[in-house]
């Protein structure tokens, strides 16, 4: 068997930009104060003014220069930048929120195909898009430039056809930066990345691909899919599908993140009055449930089950699984459950049956790190 076949196919129809504001934080205080332009600018609580306490939220670029960096203690900072050239600003974050509305503002007149990692960083599906272009690399450029003269602040894109290399690109040339990748060009581009570039790789993975001898995409390129799924588990098989340039997670919008529930229910006529009847109906609205669930990348943490009998009676019953699940197993063994709770139900026949999952969490690139361990 090719072991290629254990990886999906490739899909490289899709035009996807991953829009980040550089240094956003730092640069929103930077506009308000011009004056602060040319120096080490922290957000942060000043730790001189706080006995010492304090940690860098973010910084600009000129602090960057003198090793600042994001989560480092405030006093770090203090003992890494002259003294007249560091400033600190407390975090301001309800104008952090306002700006942020206004460039999203601006990314849903192109498309409303929106997912929201953070304030300052988005990605956007415009395989179909409101303007009818056919450039992506066009609309990058236009939204670039709108962010920059209407809100007065820089960002990097990156363009490609999935999301982990448009945000490889975004990356790729920050600040301002300007990436696109084709499908032609994905492998070549990847193989020349260190891999701690490479997201959900911390510094534990790092290590035992470097004992691997695993330095770039190139070589990451070069290790079986199989030796892979073997070391990582789930992080390997991620892994081996992103050093060939496969991600096939969707674009999920703001909207359907905030979405209560998914769920699936039926009508019967006649009633079931057959346990096993039962019990396989519920076993494909679970299936149905992890397909759906996938799709968006959640995970549940609580399954519902809803039964009707023939006198009309309905009971909803929840329960949390033990831990938040997109498998349908997961979901069929708590479902089975709660039906085996229900009684009565089956003897006067059963009318209606639901399954719905809910209590969301997104899986995302951090949420792989915690197979990182
Ligand atoms: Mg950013």
């Amino acid at each position: 068997m090719n072991k290629e076949n254990l990886l999906p196919q490739n899909d490289i129809h899709r035009r996807i930009i991953h829009l980040d504001m550089d240094a956003f934080y730092a640069s929103v205080e930077t506009r308000r104060h011009p004056e602060y332009k040319d120096k080490a600018l922290v957000v942060g609580q000043d730790p001189r003014k706080n006995h010492g306490h304090g940690v860098v939220a973010t910084c600009n670029y000129v602090a960057r220069k003198y090793g600042v960096h994001s989560a480092m203690a405030g006093i770090q900072a203090v003992r890494l930048v002259p003294k007249d050239k560091l400033v600190f600003v407390p975090p301001d974050f309800k104008t952090y929120r306002s700006v942020s509305a206004q460039i999203h503002s601006f990314m849903h007149d192109i498309t409303d195909r929106v997912e929201s990692v953070a304030l300052d960083e988005a990605y956007l599906d415009v395989t179909h898009n409101k303007l009818g272009e056919e450039s992506t690399v066009k609309l990058a450029l236009n939204l670039q430039k709108r962010i920059r003269t209407e809100v007065g602040l820089n960002s990097s894109f990156g363009v490609s056809y999935n999301k982990f290399l448009a945000k490889m690109g975004s990356e790729y040339a920050k600040p301002f930066g300007r990436t696109v990748i084709l499908p032609s060009e994905a492998k070549q581009f990847l193989g020349i990345q260190k891999i701690e570039k490479f997201p959900g790789i911390g510094p534990k993975t790092q290590e035992q691909l470097h004992e691997m001898d695993v330095y770039t995409g190139a070589d990451l390129q070069k290790v079986d899919v199989i030796v892979l799924l073997k070391k990582f588990k789930k992080m390997g098989y991620i892994l081996a599908q992103h050093a060939r340039g496969i991600d096939l997670s969707p674009v999920v919008t703001d909207s359907e993140v905030n979405r209560k529930s998914i769920g699936i229910e039926r009508t019967y006529e006649p009633a079931i009055f057959s346990q096993d009847e039962a019990l396989s109906k519920i076993r494909a609205y679970c299936d149905y449930l992890e397909k759906e669930l996938k799709k968006r990348n959640f995970r549940a943490s609580t399954i519902v089950l809803k039964i009707r009998n023939n006198d009309f009676e309905t009971a909803t019953k929840r329960r949390k699984l033990s831990k938040p699940s997109d498998d349908h197993l997961d979901f069929y063994e708590v479902a089975r459950e709660l039906f085996e709770s229900t009684h009565g139900f089956l003897e006067d026949g059963i009318r209606l049956l639901g399954v719905t999952a809910t209590d969301f969490k997104k899986e995302n690139y951090q949420a792989i790190n915690l197979f990182d361990y």
